[in-house]
């Protein structure tokens, strides 16, 4: 017998990148294989050297076709076996590596918004909805706009066998949100992508656009952010702990670089309204939602948990994400002689 796997992986659009896929036909038992495609379409490569080489890095279940078919997600490689620029997954591996025994769980928040007809869904023709208030956690059919291709998503993302942690409506109409996690670096970046690319697939079935633009609507209207949970082994037992990773994240040089990495339009949704801190200045505190980092306040009352950066971008690519804090916080917390 033969069965269908969907090879998925990451381009090179700028200023962030989009998912791509294709289909290939396998025979059963046979181990997964490298496959190639033409980079000059996918921003990848120029036309006279257009092959790049897909690696297969993480597959599950494919719940749209059902059966024994599967998702495979893969790296993109150069035809010499080096990692394509794009290939940000490449870059993490050794950082989530050295830090390995600091056991880095992540839950990522992933915030969307649906478009359909050139809007977002929910928006009349003309003018705008009411303004913001109700719509976040809300229910009835004036307040909610798309249920139907969210609960198909969950529903795909828990067939898959993805670490889906929840979904909620938010704050402007037609935005969404699904948490992937906890999960390590790597795990929870594949999660995410793949979770990604079902949320497209599913919405396409119901004539509807997701897009992770950062501040789709100008104005008054809520952006869509990645908040990044965070915690190390050592997080998940001190108080101190907590505090080294929030004082690491604002070290000399470290705002900028974590900036410079969270994603494309950070400055138009980080504008210190919204439920967002200005991008430019620091600050990290308990159940602040108007902080760079929140301390959830059950992590107060125990004295140990995990920390929440509410800078990250919808549009981020994980992988650079779980690198930069990893890299951050795993270093302080080991200087700090409390790994
Ligand atoms: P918020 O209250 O900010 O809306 P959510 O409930 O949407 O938070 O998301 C919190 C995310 O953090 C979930 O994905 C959850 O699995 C994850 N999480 C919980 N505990 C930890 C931990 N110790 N380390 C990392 N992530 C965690
Ligand atoms: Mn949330
Ligand atoms: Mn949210
Ligand atoms: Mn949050």
């Amino acid at each position: 017998m033969s069965y269908k796997a969907e090879y998925i992986w990451i381009d090179g659009t700028e200023p962030s990148a989009r998912l791509r896929s294709k289909t290939r036909v396998l025979e059963d038992g046979a181990e997964l294989p490298i496959w190639g495609f033409d980079g000059s379409s996918t921003n990848q490569a120029p036309g006279d050297k257009s092959d790049c080489v897909l690696k297969p890095v993480f597959s599950c279940p494919d719940p749209i076709r059902g059966g024994d078919n599967i998702l495979v997600l893969c790296e993109v490689f150069l035809i010499d076996g080096t990692p394509h620029v794009t290939n940000n997954r490449a870059k993490l591996s050794p950082v989530a590596e050295q830090y390995a025994d600091q056991d880095s769980w992540f839950g990522i928040e992933q915030e969307y918004t649906f478009f359909q007809a050139g809007r977002p869904l929910g928006f009349p023709e003309t003018g705008f909805p009411a303004p913001q208030g109700p719509y976040y956690c809300g229910v009835g059919a004036d307040e909610v706009f798309g249920r139907d291709v969210v609960e198909a998503h969950l529903d795909a993302c828990m067939v898959a066998g993805l670490k889906i942690s929840g979904i909620n409506a938010e704050v402007m109409p037609g935005q969404w949100e699904f948490q992937i996690g906890p999960a390590g670096p790597l795990e929870v970046g594949d999660h995410l992508w793949v979770a990604r690319w079902l949320l497209y697939r599913i919405a396409e079935d119901f004539n509807v656009a997701a897009t992770l633009d950062a501040k789709p609507v100008k104005g008054d209207w809520n952006g869509a952010g990645a908040h990044t949970n965070f915690s190390t082994k050592a997080m998940r037992e001190s108080y101190d702990a907590i505090i080294t990773a929030c004082e690491s994240l604002g070290a000399e040089g470290k705002v900028e670089e974590h900036i410079a990495g969270y994603g494309h339009g950070i400055e138009d949704r980080l504008t210190g309204l919204h439920e967002t801190a200005p991008h430019n200045e620091y600050s990290y505190g308990v159940s602040n939602r108007g902080a760079s980092v929140r301390i959830p306040w059950q992590v107060e009352l125990e004295q140990k948990g995990y920390i929440e950066d509410r800078r990250p971008n919808a549009n981020i690519d994980p992988y650079n994400v779980a690198r930069l804090i990893v890299g951050t916080c795993c270093a302080a917390l080991e200087k700090a002689g409390q790994v």
